[in-house]
């Protein structure tokens, strides 16, 4: 067996893993012998109290120091193997079920000082430990077996340390995959050396040593490589290239109602680059909510459509790409026929679509994912661009360039800010543009909190906004899994909201079919109702650029990057625009601490690092989707200094074209060759 199929190959290949052991691990994530050396231990035994074995209380704890002085193996089934200890001249027994005589000696060595650690027990008259763990401070050949994990049922801390030791005892020496002068900032320290020492201290205590640094590092390597081969795997692909008839261009820009701000400029330039380039483009448009890359992306469209291609636009949902249709064909209609398709499309005007498109008389599509899942046939589809693209993990989004053909370039848009090293990590296999500026009418979005006691403030306060024409949002808590209780309290709060406005108020929640949902949307977007009560149903990416207020009911139960989203749905106008926030009393310390940095500031990249402070990064919105998350020791946040290196280190690596057959071991180890088989 090769060290990568040992360390690879199932938890139950060990001695002593069997079926419930198996499922024990398997509750908690551990699949492998190699997924097993990611949990690390949460404490380690006490130092040796000073009890001496006569006064052992039965049933209690003890970690007490004692010698070894014989072994009795009995060799028949069903006896347990016995050790005699001893302590200030007094014996005590050892008994071990289930354990085998080589671990025995390794943990119990005779006539060495030891602590064993475990429950005491009398059995006939004799003080007895079953299955006692132990610590060796003097020899550090022996296995110090005294680390404590977090476990889940049906596996004992015992059994626990029993299969780690045999797993580290037979840890592999692996080639170093570490460029040198990056395995020289961690001492050359080897993997193997780094595993056995993160168990065998406390987390807390290994956490800043080049032990753990150095796994740390690995993890993010193996991301990184993994990311820098889907790139140059694309890079690879040659395309027709595109021109870019700038007068044209032009044109369409001077004629917008607004002019673009710098950030949109330079985003646009970057696709023209691409897209006059003989390189595939495979390119994410970065920018908080509202920032405006709906017009960024429409225009490149334009500009394929002129050089002769026809362009698919994908929106995660239906109302989304309604306003995305709406918005191309209200502002240029001159430019392009465009026409949309959707789950919900009759059957002839399909077939007329898909007969248009094929016979290229559609220009722009604009549609949700059944652009891409059925069988349509473009005639010359030359750009794909996927709108608030958070919803799809790395392997969809490269499914859904693959469907263009080579010739087509690919331009995905997200609104959700992170941090640059978790860009890196999701987006490492894209270029990126970003769009950090607003456009610059647009006021900011004041944020108030409020007491839900004084919810008549609140009431007043809307009064007053829909006398100046605006619109409201009035967001009711989401509880998780329960559309019943959703739908209650929506409802109950649309029955009091519609009392005090008469006729104004209407409701979208969980449990109404999309069609409903669709109806009461396009009721507000035509300004029939001012209030509309919902759950966080409010899709993603709506843009009411006459509704300026939202009011959070519950606010302290939502993340922040969540409150940032929902706070986005306004301020969309040229309006002063507001977000109250409303809450119970008793707020947590965390929840105070979000409302503060919410009233502070609008920056959704500043609050999605703080957002990572507060929440650790597994929870950042869509991070969990990605098809590259496999992080068990880094941390976007605490190793940012790690990740720079990484992305310095790849970078030396793409310039000059190293390849060495270590990087292959290591992308195998952790995971990556799985996802790069399935996305190329
Ligand atoms: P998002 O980036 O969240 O997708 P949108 O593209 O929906 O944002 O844009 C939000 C609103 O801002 C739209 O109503 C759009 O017309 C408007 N907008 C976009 N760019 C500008 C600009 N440079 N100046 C003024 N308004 C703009
Ligand atoms: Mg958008």
């Amino acid at each position: 067996m090769s060290n990568f199929e040992y360390l690879l190959s199932p938890i139950d290949k060990i001695k002593g893993v069997g079926k419930k052991t198996l499922s024990s691990f398997n509750k908690k994530k551990i699949f492998t012998i190699f997924d097993l050396l990611w949990h690390l231990p949460i404490s380690k035994i006490e130092t040796a109290d000073d009890t001496e074995v006569n006064d052992l209380q039965v049933g209690k704890n003890y970690s007490i120091k004692v010698t070894p002085i014989k072994y009795n193996f009995p060799r028949i089934r069903n006896l347990p193997n016995r050790v005699i200890c001893e302590k200030s001249g007094v014996k005590l027994d050892c008994i071990f079920f289930n354990s085998y005589e080589g671990y025995i000696r390794k943990l119990l060595p005779l006539n060495e000082e030891v602590i064993i650690h475990g429950k005491a027990n009398n059995f006939r008259n004799k003080f007895q430990f079953v299955n006692p763990t132990s610590k060796n401070t003097n020899n550090l050949n022996i296995i110090n077996d005294d680390r404590k994990y977090s476990l889940s049922d049906g596996l004992t801390l015992n059994k626990y340390n029993l299969i780690l030791n045999n797993v580290l005892q037979n840890l592999p020496n692996l080639d170093e995959w570490l460029p040198l002068s990056v395995s020289n900032l961690f001492d050359n320290v080897t993997w193997k050396e780094c595993v056995i020492k993160i168990h065998q201290e406390e987390i807390r205590k290994i956490r800043n040593t080049k032990y753990f640094k150095r796994l740390v590092f690995d993890e993010i390597f193996a991301n990184f490589l993994l990311s820098s081969n889907i790139r140059s795997k694309i890079k690879k692909i040659k395309k027709k290239n595109k021109i870019i008839n700038l007068q044209h261009q032009n044109k369409i820009i001077s004629n917008l109602k607004f002019k673009l701000t710098i950030d949109q400029i330079s985003s646009l330039k970057n696709i023209n680059k691409d897209m006059s380039s003989n390189e595939k483009m495979f390119r994410l448009l970065q920018g908080d909510v509202g920032s405006g890359k709906t017009i960024v992306s429409v225009i490149a469209a334009l500009n394929a459509v002129k050089s002769g291609y026809q362009v698919a636009m994908m929106a995660p949902t239906e109302i989304l790409a309604i306003q995305h249709y709406k918005f191309i064909l209200e502002n240029f209609n001159s430019y392009c026929n465009t026409e949309i398709l959707t789950g919900k499309t009759e059957y002839k005007k399909r077939q007329k679509i898909l007969n248009d498109l094929s016979n290229n008389k559609i220009n722009i599509l604009v549609g949700t994912h059944s652009l891409f899942q059925e069988k349509i046939t473009y005639s010359n589809l030359g750009f794909i661009i996927i709108d608030e693209q958070h919803k799809f993990g790395v392997s969809q989004r490269k499914k859904l360039s693959d469907k263009g053909g080579k010739d087509c370039d690919v331009l995905v848009m997200s609104a959700t800010p992170i941090p640059r090293t978790m860009m890196m990590t999701i987006y490492g296999d894209m270029d990126i543009s970003l769009i950090k500026s607003k456009p610059k009418y647009r006021q900011p979005i004041k944020t108030y909190s409020k007491n839900e006691s004084k919810i008549n403030d609140v009431v007043n306060f809307i009064k007053n906004e829909i006398k100046k024409k605006n619109q409201v949002f009035w967001v009711c808590p989401l509880i998780k899994e329960s559309n019943k209780i959703d739908h209650q309290s929506t409802t109950e709060k649309y029955k009091y909201l519609s009392k005090i406005f008469k006729n104004k108020v209407d409701i979208v929640h969980g449990s109404m079919s999309k069609e409903e949902k669709d109806k009461v949307l396009n009721r507000f977007n035509d300004r029939k109702i001012d209030i509309l009560v919902s759950t966080t149903v409010i899709e993603v990416g709506i843009d009411f650029p006459n509704a300026n207020v939202i009011v959070i009911e519950n606010s302290n139960k939502y993340g922040l990057s969540q409150l940032h989203q929902l706070r986005g749905r306004v301020g969309r106008g040229n309006k002063e625009s507001s977000c109250i926030l409303m809450f119970k009393t008793g707020l947590s310390e965390n929840a105070r601490k979000r409302i503060t940095i919410l009233k502070n500031t609008n920056d959704g990249f500043k609050i999605a690092e703080e957002d990572l402070k507060i929440r650790g990064y597994g929870d950042i919105l869509g991070f969990k989707q990605s098809g590259l998350k496999k992080y068990n020791l880094a941390d976007p946040i605490q190793h940012e200094d790690l990740f720079n290196i990484a992305e310095k280190e790849i970078k030396k690596i793409e310039k000059n074209k190293i390849k060495t057959k270590n990087f292959n071991n290591l992308l195998k180890l952790y995971d990556k060759v799985s996802i790069i088989n399935e996305i190329i």
